[in-house]
């Protein structure tokens, strides 16, 4: 597996906000999200070349249960459920983030956390904004993920205006429990989070939803492998 960076820090976003937490991410993302924070990961060769007993050997230097595998879009490697199945095997509690683009069954994975990507993350490039277009929202595939695996919603606000499309794709998705929707503030840097913080908490309030804070942006302002 082509690996991007394998660190140790807090999970910063989500219901798991703060645990302590070992992170894997692999390389390779095909949308190309306009204000992606890890764009260093969106190339297949990104990283080193590891096979699954190596990545076990190097989360396994921290005493740590919590493991997150991220990206990047892990769910479309192909070895993904091996990698799942080693860290499961050696008692650890994982978390897969994604874009939810892509299903796969039967992974011992504890929390599939979710962010589907609405049209504020569009590129301005015109030939990566139709791939963008094209992929981004598989109506059919979250279905299954929310079905198959427990798991948190997350999107991400940039403004006022996307409460809408937030609740049209819950609509459409359908059968998805309120209360694992979370809702973060589109920001890469402390500065821009801090801007437009109050503007979800306000909507968080009016919608029941929960806010999502951004400890990695917050703390040290996303800088790479904290
Ligand atoms: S899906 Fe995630 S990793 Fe891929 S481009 Fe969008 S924000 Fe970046």
């Amino acid at each position: 597996m082509i690996i991007n960076e394998i660190f140790y820090s807090l999970q910063g976003e989500g219901f798991l906000a703060g645990v302590p937490s070992v992170f894997v991410r692999l390389a390779g993302c095909p949308l190309r999200c306009q204000w992606c924070d890890t764009k260093y990961a969106w190339d297949q060769k990104a990283g080193k070349n590891y096979s699954v007993d190596k990545i076990i050997q190097t989360v396994q230097q921290w005493p740590c249960k919590f493991i997150v595998i991220t990206g990047g879009e892990p769910i479309i490697n192909s070895d993904l459920p091996k990698l799942v199945q080693q860290l499961k095997a050696a008692d650890k509690h994982i978390t897969i983030e994604t874009a939810g683009i892509a299903y796969i069954p039967d992974m011992p994975c504890d929390l599939m956390s979710i962010s589907p990507k609405l049209s504020n993350s569009n590129p301005k490039d015109l030939a990566l904004a139709t791939i963008h277009k094209d992929s981004r929202l598989d109506l059919a595939v979250l279905r299954e993920l929310i079905n198959y695996y427990d798991y948190q919603l997350k999107f991400v606000v940039d403004k006022q205006a996307d409460l809408s499309e937030i609740q049209q794709t819950i609509e459409k998705i359908g059968s998805v429990n309120l209360e694992k929707v979370t809702l973060m503030p589109q920001a890469a840097t402390r500065d821009e989070l801090l801007l437009k913080s109050p503007m979800v908490a306000e909507i968080c309030k009016n919608t029941g939803f929960a806010f999502c804070q951004r400890l990695q942006v917050m703390l040290w302002n996303n800088k790479k492998g904290m």
